[in-house]
């Protein structure tokens, strides 16, 4: 194998494509579009999103962490924002452990700027692909500027080519590949919080904001230009919902009653929610994620997830990863690598989605609830008494490389635990005792 092709030049590709050129293989890539860094980023598409460990690591593989890092805002915890202003923060993990905000767009530009350093790596732009034919492994495109058809053969291909893949349409016509898509009936919105006149941070940029109302939430992330990108969640039906706030005097009141304290800050608040689109939010889980040695699927091509957990990117960053490992341990027998590949990532995929929708009703309802703050804290003080027998499941997630589907198991043993220990009388006066502390070894210890 020597001339491999990678169809989508979002940030799975262009890592994907960087690792396959320190291999030495001859990496064309493919993009619909045309290149981002000479467009404009659309109003309303300047997604930021929280880059953390797994990210991390396959970019240290691909040894441009420290280009990365120019780029990335350090949150070091959660801001929630009472109805009422009060402001309560939760750190992330432990001391300087942090997730990394950053821009969608200025990732991806610089991944390929990055990637152009490789002779190896060839860019083509405004190509989207059609369809694919196994048998040649030839790729159609279309080049839409030219609007003509072009076929290319490659000895593999890696479809990055995102959530509504069309690579993964052709395998869905193949027996045996199960495929499922659900839509939330959630969506979202983005808003911004304008720098202030000096150009600097209206609220605190080292924390991820948020809002958690039940129904609704809203969470903002630090931007290098001084602002913040707010997402708004909300139902896209319903009582209140984006479907039915649809005038100013709705948009004004529906956020005096329900985010007060944000209104201050977002001056183009009317303008924005009405002009920038509402988005679906999609859950994609396939199996198995190749086709023979002619395709594999990573990114949000395998398994596109809710942003609950803000491990989507980190998720395909880690697919990378594996991919690399895998080619290290068996160099070139292709049948091993894509089969060991689907083999080991499919669980995780399914578990990081699943753990992606449980974070949601999490973020939600319970970030706001004391309860929940409690466990927290609990759970907080054993893992700083016993690291070895406990990790909190945030942590496991987004501070460790414990596989997904191990973290989602291991993260239900320990619900269980602390639902039992929640139940205790006096459990708010006696949280950080010695006697609820031991109790929580034991059961930990007996796993
Ligand atoms: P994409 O980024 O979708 O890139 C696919 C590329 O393929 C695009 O460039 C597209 O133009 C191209 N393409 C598509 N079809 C074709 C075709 N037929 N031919 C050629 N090219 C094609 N993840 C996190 O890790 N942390 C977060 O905090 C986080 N927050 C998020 C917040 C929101 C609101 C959303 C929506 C997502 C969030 N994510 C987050 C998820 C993250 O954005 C995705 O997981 C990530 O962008 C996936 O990268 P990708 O390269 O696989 O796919």
């Amino acid at each position: 194998m020597q001339n491999v092709a990678v169809v989508g030049a979002g940030l799975v590709g262009s890592l994907q494509a960087i690792l396959l050129a320190k291999r030495g293989f001859k990496v064309d890539v493919y993009e619909r579009r045309p290149d981002l860094r000479k467009a404009e980023i659309l109003a309303g598409r300047s997604i930021n999103l929280a880059l953390s460990d797994r990210g991390w690591k396959a970019l240290d593989k691909a040894g441009i962490s420290d280009e990365i890092r120019k780029i990335a805002i350090p949150m070091f915890g959660r801001k929630m924002h009472a109805v009422d202003g009060t402001l309560t923060y939760q750190p992330y993990g432990k001391e300087n452990q942090a997730i990394f905000s950053v821009s969608r767009g200025g990732l991806n530009q610089k991944l390929m700027n990055l990637a152009d350093d490789y002779p190896e790596i060839g860019y083509y732009f405004n190509m989207r692909c059609e369809d694919i034919d196994f048998d040649s492994n030839t790729i159609r495109f279309t080049d839409t500027e030219k609007d003509q058809i072009v076929e290319k053969s490659y000895d593999a291909v890696f479809a990055t080519d995102g959530a509504f893949s069309a690579v993964r349409n052709r395998m869905m016509k193949y027996p045996m590949f199960d495929y499922s898509q659900s839509y939330l009936s959630h969506g979202y919105k983005e808003l911004v919080i304008p720098p202030n006149e000096d150009g600097s941070h209206k609220i605190d940029k080292n924390c991820l904001h948020i809002w958690p109302r039940g129904e609704f939430m809203m969470i903002a992330l630090a931007n290098l230009d001084g602002s913040f990108t707010v997402t708004l969640f909300f139902p896209m039906e319903g009582e209140l919902s984006f479907a039915s706030i649809d005038t100013p005097e709705k948009v004004k009141d529906f956020f005096e009653k329900t985010f007060p304290d944000s209104i201050p800050l977002m001056p183009t608040l009317l303008e924005d929610y009405f002009s920038n689109p509402t988005s679906t939010l999609v859950t994609v889980r396939c199996n198995p994620w190749n086709h023979g040695t002619q395709a594999v699927l990573m990114g949000d091509a395998a398994h596109a997830v809710v942003p609950f957990y803000g491990q989507g990117m980190n998720a395909g960053f880690e697919d990378c990863t594996v991919f690399d490992e895998l080619l290290e341990q068996y160099g070139d027998d292709w049948n091993t690598i894509f089969s060991e590949y689907s083999r080991l990532r499919v669980p995780d995929g399914n578990a990081i989605a699943d753990l992606a929708l449980n974070n949601y009703i999490e973020m939600r309802d319970s970030t706001a609830d004391p309860d929940f703050l409690l466990r927290k804290k609990i759970e907080r003080k054993f893992s700083d008494l016993y690291p070895n027998d406990w990790m909190p499941l945030y942590e496991q997630v987004t501070f460790s490389h414990i596989r997904y589907s191990d973290a989602l198991k291991r993260g239900q043993y320990q619900r269980g635990i602390m639902d039992e220990i929640m139940q205790t009388e006096g459990i708010y006066e006696k949280w950080d005792s010695e006697e609820i502390m031991n109790r929580i070894a034991e059961k930990a210890k007996t796993k």
